[in-house]
Parts: C-alpha cells; sequence; structure tokens
C-alpha cells in the first residue's frame, strides 16, 4: 500500500490548483491534507520527505506550511517561483480560515521584482479574472508604473468580494507591459 492510499484512501482524485473560480469547488471538494500534500509532492517533496515532517510536526497543516517554507529556501533565487508558492501559501491561509493577505502581498511583491529585473518591462496593467467581483473588475487594464505601484500598492484588492474557503482572496494579477521600441 502506498503512503498515500494509507493516509487518504485510494478514492481521493487528484485535483490541479485552480486557476480558474470555475475549478475551485472540484479543488475545495478534496480532502485539505490530501491536495496540499499532492500539491507539495509536485513541488518534489517525496512521501518520505513528508513522512519524516509529519513525525516532527502535531498536525498536518503544520507539516504541509513547514514544507512551504523549506521549498521556499530552496528557490529564493528564483522570483516566480516564489510568487507561487506564496500564492499557495495564501490559499492555504484562506482555506483554513485565516487571513491571505499577507501572502498575498509576498506574492505579488514577487512578481513585480521579477518584472523590474527584466529589461523590456517598463510599467504593469492589472489583469482581474472574468469572473472578478464588481470591485476588481474596475481595476481591470489599470497602467501603473513602478513607481506608482510602489505609491499605491492596489492589489490584493481589499474590497474584493470574491472568496476562497471562507476569506476573501483577490485573485488580480500584474501583467507585465513591454517597452515599445
Ligand atoms: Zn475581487
Amino acid at each position: 500500500m502506498s503512503l498515500r492510499e494509507f493516509l487518504f484512501g485510494k478514492k481521493e482524485q487528484e485535483v490541479d490548483v485552480p486557476a480558474e473560480p470555475a475549478h475551485e469547488n472540484a479543488w475545495l471538494s478534496s480532502n485539505f491534507t490530501f491536495r496540499w500534500v499532492t500539491r507539495l509532492k509536485n513541488w518534489g517533496i517525496t512521501d518520505k520527505e513528508y513522512s519524516k515532517e509529519r513525525h516532527h510536526k502535531k498536525t498536518d497543516d503544520e507539516a504541509i506550511f513547514s514544507l512551504y517554507k523549506k521549498l521556499l529556501v530552496q528557490h529564493k533565487n528564483d522570483m516566480l517561483v516564489q510568487q507561487a508558492l506564496y500564492y499557495e501559501l495564501a490559499m492555504i491561509d484562506a482555506e483554513l480560515g485565516r487571513d491571505p493577505k499577507p501572502n498575498l502581498v509576498l506574492a505579488q511583491k514577487n512578481l513585480l521584482a521579477h518584472y523590474h529585473h527584466s529589461k523590456n518591462i517598463r510599467s504593469v496593467v492589472i489583469e482581474s479574472n472574468k469572473d472578478a467581483c464588481a470591485s476588481c473588475k474596475k481595476l481591470d487594464g489599470w497602467v501603473l508604473t513602478f513607481s506608482e505601484v510602489t505609491k499605491q500598492h492596489p492589489l490584493p484588492n481589499l474590497k474584493c468580494m470574491k472568496k476562497h474557503g471562507k476569506k476573501s482572496f483577490c485573485r488580480c494579477i500584474y501583467g507585465p507591459m513591454a517597452r515599445i521600441e
């Protein structure tokens, strides 16, 4: 019997992290530990590493959180990976009923830093999801220079009415605006 079967039974279906709100119910309907351990495996964490971490922690939540912290250290020089990891930590927060904002802020910060390091990008544009709430839709298409973003930091939108789990969860992102030669 594999560890997965032992921990979660055979019936769980693997689901991807939802980029589209339409997939969110499928995501949230699977077992919390199952979906995040599956996700950790996608990031390269093995069953053995998970078992070891779980042995040292009181709960699955703590083991998952601690392995995410390890991944952040491991990928500290890749800002896009940092963005993705912080975004997933924000989802975990929201699913556990905690405020996702601090990790969403860190996700946005890493994405902006990534853009700032690429020579061709001179500003960013806010892109809201097609199922976004009215407040986020108002931000859609807003072009900002890097200094404007630093002063106003409009994302995550604190007025967002769309939820993930129990918490408001703004899914807007900064898109890159290429320099026109
Ligand atoms: Zn919103």
